[in-house]
């Protein structure tokens, strides 16, 4: 089984930053509020995620390391309305056979944590006593240390570092509740504190977009609202298009994606204003019935599908389009 796992591994752990994304899914999911990140190496050499969620009971500590283990699932109809963000059971399977795994974890009932290790594919998990608050640690050592040949797809530690920098990022953008610390080889990168007032949402989205943004953003706290859809978030003025598409996030309940229908949404919306090439930079929330969108098309390349695309294409929009139209000089 821990071969099929590697081989799954092929498709869910393409770097460190698709480690970290997994794990953070899990402590999200977990309930956690708190979540610090040490990389070491650009996450190469160590990604250690520790949260303060739901933990793991002891005899669920294996099963969490063995595939298409998950507790997400409990009915088949919850497929049709997913809201956690994993839900196939296969990531901490797919990790443990490509790296050396600890987890560690401690329910609020339990008396005390339980671990369990592995190292690669040849080890089954042995449960054993650990000291730990309340929640799940995951320490990733040695990714693809027993698969030379994926390990060889690595790029520099900066550049692994950068992309798993934009995992953090995306995630800290999708929940503003949350406390999040990243720290690479023991320099703190980000410390973010949950925010709940509006003034402290802006100032999370100045630390992980710049302040540059923020400044001249135009707000939609007016929270644009049709059809039992909700848009709001910040556009940056046509003045602050960018040369390069890396300030471009779009929140579907709280998921990332990258979508065809809504990037033209938004294009057409900017359409008038921008310099030809230039790319508008937002970070826009969309809300809907979770019957209405399906996110299930591919377990990485945040697709979605719109049950109703038309409608969300030109809500989308019409919306935008009257924040801009409204600048326009
Ligand atoms: P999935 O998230 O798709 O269920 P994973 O392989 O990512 O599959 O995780 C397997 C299981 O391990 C989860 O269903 C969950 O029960 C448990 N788990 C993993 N990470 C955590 C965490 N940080 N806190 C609590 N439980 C966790
Ligand atoms: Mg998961």
């Amino acid at each position: 089984p821990r071969l099929a796992n590697q081989i799954a591994a092929g498709e869910v752990v393409e770097r460190p930053a698709s480690v970290v994304k997994e794990l953070l899914e899990n402590s999200l999911d977990a309930g956690a509020t708190q979540i610090e990140i040490d990389v070491e190496q650009g996450g190469m050499k160590l990604i250690r995620l520790r949260d303060n969620g739901g933990g793991i009971e002891e005899q669920d500590l294996p099963l969490a390391l063995s595939r298409h283990a998950t507790s997400k699932i409990l009915v088949l109809e919850d497929l049709e309305a997913v809201n956690s963000l994993g839900f196939r059971g296969e990531a901490l399977a797919s990790i443990s056979s490509v790296s050396r795994l600890t987890l560690t974890s401690r329910r609020a009932d339990a008396s005390s944590a339980w671990q369990v290790q592995t190292e690669g594919r040849d080890m089954e998990p042995v449960v054993s006593p650990a000291a730990h608050p309340q929640g799940t640690c995951v320490e990733v050592r040695d990714l693809f240390f027993n698969t030379p040949a994926r390990r060889k797809f690595m790029r520099t530690e900066q550049t692994e570092f950068k992309h798993l920098e934009e995992v953090v990022k995306r995630l800290a953008l999708s929940r503003s509740d949350v406390s999040f610390q990243l720290r690479h080889n023991g320099r703190v990168i980000h410390q973010l504190r949950p925010a709940r007032t509006e003034q402290e949402h802006e100032r999370r989205i100045s630390s992980v977009c710049g302040p540059a943004f923020i400044d001249q953003a135009l707000s939609l706290d007016m929270c644009a609202e049709a059809s039992g859809l909700r848009l709001w978030g910040w556009m940056g003025l046509p003045t602050f298009s960018r040369s390069q598409t890396d300030l471009q996030y779009f929140f579907v309940n709280g998921r990332i994606i990258r979508d065809k229908l809504v990037a033209h949404a938004v294009r057409q919306a900017y359409q008038d204003v921008l310099f030809h090439g230039r790319h508008p930079a937002f970070v826009l929330y969309l809300e809907l019935d979770p019957r209405l969108v399906d996110v299930n098309v591919h377990p990485t390349k945040h697709e979605v599908r719109f049950r109703e695309g038309r409608l969300v294409h030109d809500f989308i929009f019409r919306t935008l389009h009257r924040v801009i139209a409204d600048v326009r000089p």
